[in-house]
């Protein structure tokens, strides 16, 4: 279904092909997919960078990873991007999208709903997608709970710290997030408030983070996407 997620997307959005800004976010998400372990294989994985404005990005189950150049004129290096990416990533590997899939869906089999949702029913593949994390893209905004996103948000900052990202770049994302409020905030922001509960976890969360940047750099990870 993350698939299917992601084809609906690709149909009805543009794709940049600029090669450099392509490289450098297919960087970023390389650096932090190798340190995913276990049996994970980064190249399984498929990075797309779509050509709009909106600030957002997302990671399906399925392991796709789409990122619009909105959020390339928010995030102010390499490392913040890797904070967003490392987040939603967490998402995929903590299986919060399945979970809620499956909540929703208990009546439903697997093959009967991706059948639903290659069939045609515009309804049900909406549903899926806002449940899988795409809501935005199809004008339903169904963001995770508080729980979720805290995992998420931790899971997220030891990866980016293992791949070599600076982890204190993450609470400056989310500042910058929310201080780019404004008239015209972020899409990120909608499924995603930048509260300070969640500036406080990652802060109290930095230590270790930074424990784990260091080894890390110790280890010669060290990404220079640009
Ligand atoms: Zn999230």
């Amino acid at each position: 279904m993350g698939v299917l997620a992601f084809q609906e997307i690709e149909t009805k959005t543009p794709i940049d092909d600029d090669p450099v800004v392509r490289r450098q976010v297919q960087c970023v998400a390389d650096s932090l997919l190798n340190r995913l372990g276990g049996n994970a294989d980064s190249s399984a994985w498929e990075v797309v960078v779509f050509k709009q404005d909106q600030a957002n990005a997302f990671a399906l189950p399925g392991k796709k990873i789409g990122v619009y150049t909105g959020l390339l004129k928010i995030t102010e290096n390499q490392d913040q991007l890797a904070a967003v990416i490392g987040h939603e990533v967490a998402h995929v590997i903590a299986r919060h999208a399945n979970e809620r899939v499956s909540t929703n869906y208990l009546a439903q089999s697997g093959a009967q709903l991706i059948a639903a949702m290659a069939g045609g029913s515009t309804t049900t593949r909406n549903n899926v997608m806002a449940m899988l994390g795409v809501g935005a893209q199809v004008g339903i905004l169904l963001p995770f709970g508080r729980a979720q996103e805290s995992e998420a948000d931790l899971i997220g900052l030891d990866l980016m710290a293992k791949a070599g990202f600076d982890p204190r770049q993450s609470v400056r994302l989310w500042q910058n997030m929310s201080a780019a409020g404004g008239r015209r905030p972020p899409e990120f922001l909608s499924t995603h408030p930048a509260s300070a509960t969640r500036i406080r976890q990652l802060q109290e969360r930095m230590p270790q983070a930074m424990e784990l940047y260091e080894q890390a750099g110790s280890a010669g990870r060290r990404p220079r996407c640009w």
